[in-house]
């Protein structure tokens, strides 16, 4: 159930995803050393938040998990999935950069 609340229970009917991101099928994703690889239904490449939003929107209205995947160096399938996963390479801007502390927000 697209909402986690059964229907008949009287629970809200699912969203319905407003933006609709569209995902790309048919990949093979490898992690970096190519150990690990899965084939996952949908990978989405969002390059804002609520472009994120829209994929979690699309993600709960197919009961679709979500991973999320950074750089693949990871040496596990712990970011691996079947079902949707969001590349973060579209997350490649630097907004700001705190010299002080030395940290960066992207
Ligand atoms: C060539 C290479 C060089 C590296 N150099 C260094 C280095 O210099 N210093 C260093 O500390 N590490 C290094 N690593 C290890 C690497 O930083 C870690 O494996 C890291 O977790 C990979 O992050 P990722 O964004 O690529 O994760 P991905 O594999 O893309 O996984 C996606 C997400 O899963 C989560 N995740 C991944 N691994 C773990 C974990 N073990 N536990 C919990 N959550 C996790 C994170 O939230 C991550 O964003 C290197 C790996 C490689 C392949």
């Amino acid at each position: 159930m697209a909402s986690g609340v059964p229907e008949q229970l009287g629970g809200p009917p699912p969203p319905t995803p407003a933006m609709r991101l569209p995902g790309l099928r048919d990949m093979h994703i490898h992690n970096w050393a190519r150990t690990y690889s899965c084939r996952p239904a949908v990978v989405f490449d969002p390059t804002t938040e609520d472009e994120i939003r829209d994929v979690l929107a699309q993600a709960r209205y197919h009961s679709a998990r979500v991973r999320v995947l950074g750089a693949a160096h990871s040496p596990s399938d712990i970011a691996f999935t079947s079902d949707f996963l969001i590349r973060l390479d579209g997350f490649n801007r630097l907004l700001t950069v705190r010299w002080v502390v030395m940290s960066v927000s992207m």
